[in-house]
């Protein structure tokens, strides 16, 4: 393993005015965006920032969010993306694990966070350029990324420089030459699909077309004017561009989506497709630094998430642990490059989920004859709604809080829209008034983003329990659906 110089300095030597981004109507060739990162490199280093130290970042899209990913990486610091949608109380333990020396927030959200500066002020007008380019060794950490447990402790995947580069060499082998592709970027940064077109279109001497969020219209918009080439989606924002669109079929400047995160609808695809739009199921997750596996752009059909991508191996397990052949089910294993280097500061998670150089990723699926992937669901009781995880426990506890509630169970119903919506359970403790829903969701409100919130609440006498005293989700599932109907 080599060592790695940056992208963006590459770029601005070999093609510095090809276009690297645009955000909000401006737009950066690599020359220009060069010297705006080396900016962001002086004001780091004026702030003492060494190697291995870590940054934490709140933020929606931002070009100061592009700039500050890459000055970190010339330094060998660590940025700590965090969720935007976090309330404080959610985002204070992360902090607190990431001990940055230095934490940046957009706007408003600087109010989410004890002493974070503003990020859009970091560098200004003034700052001079600096020269630092540190080469990175493969397994220097780049950034680490949270995901809840089913227990709600947030963990911290690290991803590594090596993990990025493997992630976007794989994805472009398998999709094919696409001279610098222009790639839309509404995922937010502070997911790992976010980071992973940031890093792809740098590396494939690409344009990133940077959103601040997902809006249909102005998607349809770049698909139309800007030459929008690929585009990475999850199946309710695939569902809403097409819904906007109407009749118009897709220009054949936009060569083909990637849409996961999620389970994907096969007529969903068949749609995009009819729409003259290629749209490509794939299966990632951030422990895996986004694709695992991905359809063949010559080969895809829509039914299953594809085969691994070139130099990935997936394997399905039993219970028992002993390797399970095509056609049958059981958990899904990872090994490849691109698989994280662990948790950070968590060691008996890292072992937990990484042995032997596999990664178990705790879903369930299948593979075909011919290697091909179907997810059917994750083995823990994650809720996704919209591409976004929920995990139970963590709305529960905010629910057990409330003085009137004795007992609280949320699990995922089937939602047309959001793909899943949490709905609650719950058992009044006696002698209280029950409380109204409004009521309920304030509470919730209070301590919860608003995407984590029920989206209904049920009162039951007690909750289905089973011999051994383990909540019986599957019951409240079957009850919640049938309530629906
Ligand atoms: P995250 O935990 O945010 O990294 O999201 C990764 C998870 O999303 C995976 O572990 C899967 O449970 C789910 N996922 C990703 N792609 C697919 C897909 N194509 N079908 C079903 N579930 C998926
Ligand atoms: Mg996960
Ligand atoms: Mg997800």
């Amino acid at each position: 393993p080599g060592r790695l110089p940056c992208p963006i300095r590459e770029g601005a030597e070999r093609h510095p005015d090809a276009q690297a981004l645009t955000f909000a109507g401006s737009a950066w060739t690599y020359r220009t965006l060069d010297v705006e990162v080396g900016r962001w490199v002086k004001s780091l280093e004026d702030r003492g920032i060494r190697a291995g130290e870590r940054v934490a970042l709140l933020a929606t899209n931002h070009v100061a969010s592009v700039c500050l990913f890459w000055a970190l990486g010339r330094l060998g610091a660590v940025l700590a993306p965090l969720n935007a949608r976090l309330t404080r109380a959610e985002l204070s333990p992360m902090v607190e694990d990431i001990e940055p020396r230095l934490t940046l927030a957009l706007g408003a959200l600087i109010d989410r966070l004890p002493s974070a500066e503003r990020l859009e002020s970091f560098i200004t007008t003034s700052t001079a350029s600096s020269p630092q380019c540190a080469s990175l060794a493969e397994d220097t950490p780049r950034v680490i990324l949270f995901t809840s447990g089913t227990t709600g402790r947030p963990k911290g995947a690290v991803i590594t420089e090596g993990n990025f580069r493997a992630s976007c060499k794989a994805s472009a082998s398998n999709l094919g030459e696409h001279p610098a592709p222009r790639w839309l970027g509404t995922l937010p940064l502070f997911h790992v699909g976010g980071l992973a077109m940031l890093t792809r279109t740098a590396y494939e001497a690409g344009c990133l077309i940077l959103h601040e969020r997902f809006d249909a219209d102005a998607v349809n918009r770049a698909i139309d004017s800007e030459g929008v080439s690929h585009a990475s989606l999850v199946a309710t924002t695939l569902e809403r561009v097409l819904d906007a669109r109407g009749d118009r079929r897709v220009p054949p400047t936009f060569q083909l989506a990637l849409i996961g995160g999620g389970p994907v609808p096969v007529p969903l695809l068949e749609r995009a497709r009819a729409a003259g739009l290629l749209a490509l199921q794939t299966y990632g997750l951030t422990e895996a630094c986004s694709q695992v596996t991905t359809e063949r752009p010559t080969d895809a059909d829509g039914r299953t998430a594809g085969p691994p991508l070139p130099g990935m191996s997936i394997r399905i397990v039993g219970e028992d642990g002993s390797a399970r052949g095509p056609g049958e089910e059981g958990d899904i294993e990872v090994r490849g490059p691109t698989v994280m280097a662990g948790y950070w500061r968590r060691p008996d998670a890292t072992r937990d989920v990484l042995r032997d150089g596999w990664l178990r990723t705790k879903d369930v699926g299948v593979l075909d004859t011919r290697g091909r992937l179907t997810v059917l669901s994750r083995r823990t009781d994650l809720i996704v709604r919209g591409g976004e995880n929920l995990y139970p426990a963590e709305i529960e506890a905010v629910l057990l809080n409330h003085p009137a509630v004795q007992e609280a169970a949320v699990v995922g119903i089937p939602d047309a829209r959001w793909g899943e919506v949490p709905v609650a359970f719950l058992a009044l403790r006696a002698g209280q008034p029950t409380p109204t829903a409004e009521a309920l969701d304030a509470w919730c409100r209070q301590s919860l983003a608003g995407f984590k919130c029920p989206a209904r609440f049920s009162w039951v006498d007690a909750l289905p329990r089973n011999a051994m005293g383990k909540l019986e989700r599957t019951v409240l599932r079957q009850r919640a659906s049938a309530d629906v109907k």
